[in-house]
């Protein structure tokens, strides 16, 4: 009998089940949400200097990640419709930030209080500038955008499971990460 929930057989588990719910190639449990953004932006590549896009309206985990790899985060204002990130002055950071030589690393799109961003709008500047999403979806496990699943939605998603979200493992969070990229 292995009663650890921290590790172990039950995380393996946990993982592939939930690798599999949601819909993704991996789910990596880690420690909390905002550790899972980390490795969101490591592995996107962010260095110390590099800036990062990250929405303006949410919890300061959101953002925090960017500066523990000394880089700086660029924060842009939600639109009405949704409260998230808003795809027209997103798109006019991104041109300011070309402008002066500067291309941004990310783009950390969140979800908050469960209500999906306006994703379809956010996808295509992340195509046409070749910047990746990181999908901040802490607040919004379960939730769809036009029948998918949140976390699912960019290059890399995010979960948390502290005690105030949709599930809670005390604290925790999980990387979901949609393909096989090393
Ligand atoms: C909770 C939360 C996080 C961070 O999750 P932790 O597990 O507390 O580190 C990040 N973003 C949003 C929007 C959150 O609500």
């Amino acid at each position: 009998l292995d009663l650890r929930i921290s590790q172990g057989k039950k995380t393996e588990k946990f993982e592939i089940n939930f690798a599999k719910y949601i819909g993704t190639k991996h789910a990596v449990a880690v420690n909390s949400g905002s550790s899972a953004i980390h490795l969101a932006l490591i592995k996107s590549n962010v260095n110390p200097g590099d800036e990062v896009l990250c929405q303006s309206f949410t919890f300061c985990g959101s953002a925090n990640p960017i500066k523990y790899l000394n880089a700086k985060p660029i924060f842009i204002d939600s639109e009405p419709e949704t409260l998230n990130i808003c795809p027209t002055y997103l798109e006019a950071a991104i041109k300011d930030r070309l402008t002066h030589g500067v291309k941004p690393k990310a783009i950390i799109v969140v979800h908050l209080f469960g209500m999906p961003a306006n994703i379809e709008a956010i996808k295509e500047i992340s195509k046409n500038y070749k910047i990746p999403i990181i999908e901040d979806a802490a607040e919004a496990l379960g939730s769809k955008y036009k029948n998918q699943l949140c976390g699912t939605l960019g290059e890399f998603g995010i979960l948390s499971f502290n005690g105030n979200k949709v599930i809670t493992t005390s604290s925790g969070g999980a990387l979901l990460v949609k393909t096989n990229k090393e």
